[in-house]
């Protein structure tokens, strides 16, 4: 199914401390590189300038090393002691570069408008997700008016056949509109800076949540606009939920790595809780990192029979 030598990523953004969701997200990513012979490079998904803290950064990688998960290319220790390219606020350059190339192309255009101003526009349920109406595409917003910035996402569908769920069919100009890519106080935003990484990371699968399906398609559009010619292939994986439905998130006080570690769980029984949360162990037992790659063998995922 996969061929060795390709190249995945684990791609927190230090914008909180490491919870179960991550680690879910981590069994995943290292044991099907460890399965099937790919790599796994580190990524700190620090774009947010507003959010990321150093703190978060150094707890996260403190986790990494705890939990025993050793990434291919540069390892914590060369992420701890200075500017990598793998940590994207060290080099804010190359996502200037691109979007200037799109700007040049006519496919980027500044954009005047807020979050409020999208939403108005276009009221959608709560939750869902509003579609910018593209409003500014040909208002002829002055670039030094504003330094936020949106790609053309024109009409026609995005398939891909996802490792786990299946044959999907995405239409981006649909669902969400012409994308920023820079927003109103001059960062870039995730799904510009992730699909610029995916590509100068040369990354060949995508493996991450349920909950970013919907970003799939677009980050593919972008990647085309951007010059890639073979998309990754891609796995979204299940999420973790609380037991009321909540999507676990970074402020979780009981799920968070932190929590569990100061409670006395080694790391293998928090890689073994993840895996059982999601569906990949009928119950937690320890897992060690190096046996993650035996939940991914040739006939099956996971210890669950089928059925
Ligand atoms: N940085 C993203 C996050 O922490 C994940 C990026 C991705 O897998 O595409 O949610």
């Amino acid at each position: 199914m996969l061929a060795p030598g390709f190249t995945t990523r684990f791609a927190p953004a230090p914008t909180g401390h490491l919870h179960l969701g991550h680690a879910v997200n981590a069994v995943w990513v290292w044991g099907i590189a460890r399965a099937y012979g790919g790599r796994v490079l580190l990524r700190l998904e620090d774009h947010d300038r507003g959010r990321c803290r150093p703190a978060y950064e150094a707890s996260i990688l403190d986790d990494l090393d705890w939990l025993g998960l050793v990434p291919d290319g540069a390892s914590t220790a060369v992420l701890r002691r200075g500017p990598h390219a793998q940590r994207q606020s060290d080099d804010l350059a190359r996502y200037d570069d691109r979007l200037i190339a799109l700007e040049a192309d006519g496919l980027a255009y500044p954009c005047r408008c807020s979050r409020a101003d999208v939403e108005r526009a276009q009221p959608v349920a709560d939750g869902a997700e509003p579609r910018y109406p593209g409003t500014c595409r040909t208002a002829g917003v002055a670039p030094d008016e504003t330094p936020a910035r949106r790609v053309t996402i024109t009409d026609g569908v995005e398939t891909f056949d996802d490792l786990r769920l299946g044959p999907q069919t995405q239409r981006p100009a649909t669902d969400v509109g012409d994308v920023l890519v820079r927003d109103r106080l001059g960062q870039f935003t995730y799904q510009f800076a992730v699909t610029v990484d995916d590509f100068e990371q040369r990354i060949d699968l995508l493996i991450r949540g349920e909950d970013l399906l919907a970003s799939t398609g677009r980050q593919f559009r972008i990647a085309r606009m951007l010059g890639r010619i073979e998309m990754p292939r891609v796995l979204h994986h299940p999420l973790v939920r609380h037991p009321d439905g909540r999507k676990l998130s970074k402020s979780a006080q009981d799920t968070g790595l932190r929590e569990l570690r100061a409670s006395g769980r080694t790391g293998a029984e928090v890689l073994g809780i993840a895996a059982h949360a999601s569906g990949l162990l009928a119950a937690p037992r320890p897992l060690e990192a190096r046996s993650l790659a035996d939940l991914f063998g040739p006939d099956g995922w996971g210890e669950i029979p089928a059925g």
